[in-house]
């Protein structure tokens, strides 16, 4: 079932690849040793195949897919979603469903993710005209630090 998920990611700008830099970013000065990249996939691939964790980025890019398409009956809340507004916050509740899945760790590194925002959790926050990623910068942040707990953990 996780390769759906990363289909559904790359559908969206996101590969692995890009998860395991944020995840390497993370973890820079926790363990001295440089981040083992075949385990961090293996790690990113066992959360994309928890139910709960499929059912948050399903639910995440539809809304964001729907917002891009001007599918919201609720204008209002449909240009919350679009401008990414800074008090909104829906989008990192979702996000947390998948970080209380893997502990308190997961939870205070995505605090940092979603201040430092690495790599493509920036360019997604960052997204051109016409695209609308408000959901998913959050997901991509809530996979990465739950990869990085579940790397803390195995220490
Ligand atoms: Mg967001």
């Amino acid at each position: 079932m996780s390769m759906k998920m990363v289909e559904l990611l790359q559908s969206r700008g996101v590969a692995i690849d890009d998860i395991i830099d944020c995840v390497a970013y993370l973890e820079e000065g926790f363990s001295g040793n440089p981040l083992d990249r075949k385990q961090t996939e293996e790690n990113i691939l066992e959360i994309l195949a928890k139910r709960e964790v499929e059912h948050a980025i399903r639910t995440g890019i539809a809304l964001d897919v729907m917002a891009e398409k001007g599918l919201f009956e609720d204008k209002l809340i449909e240009d919350v979603i679009v401008r990414d507004e800074s008090l909104y916050g829906v989008d990192e509740v979702l996000a947390y469903g998948i970080c209380n899945l893997y502990g308190s760790i997961a939870l205070t590194n995505f605090g940092y993710v979603d201040r430092v925002k690495p790599g493509i959790i920036g360019r997604l926050n960052d997204a051109k005209d016409g695209e609308c990623h408000t959901y998913l910068d959050d997901i991509v942040g809530a996979i990465t630090a739950s990869a990085a707990s579940k790397s803390a953990h195995n220490r």
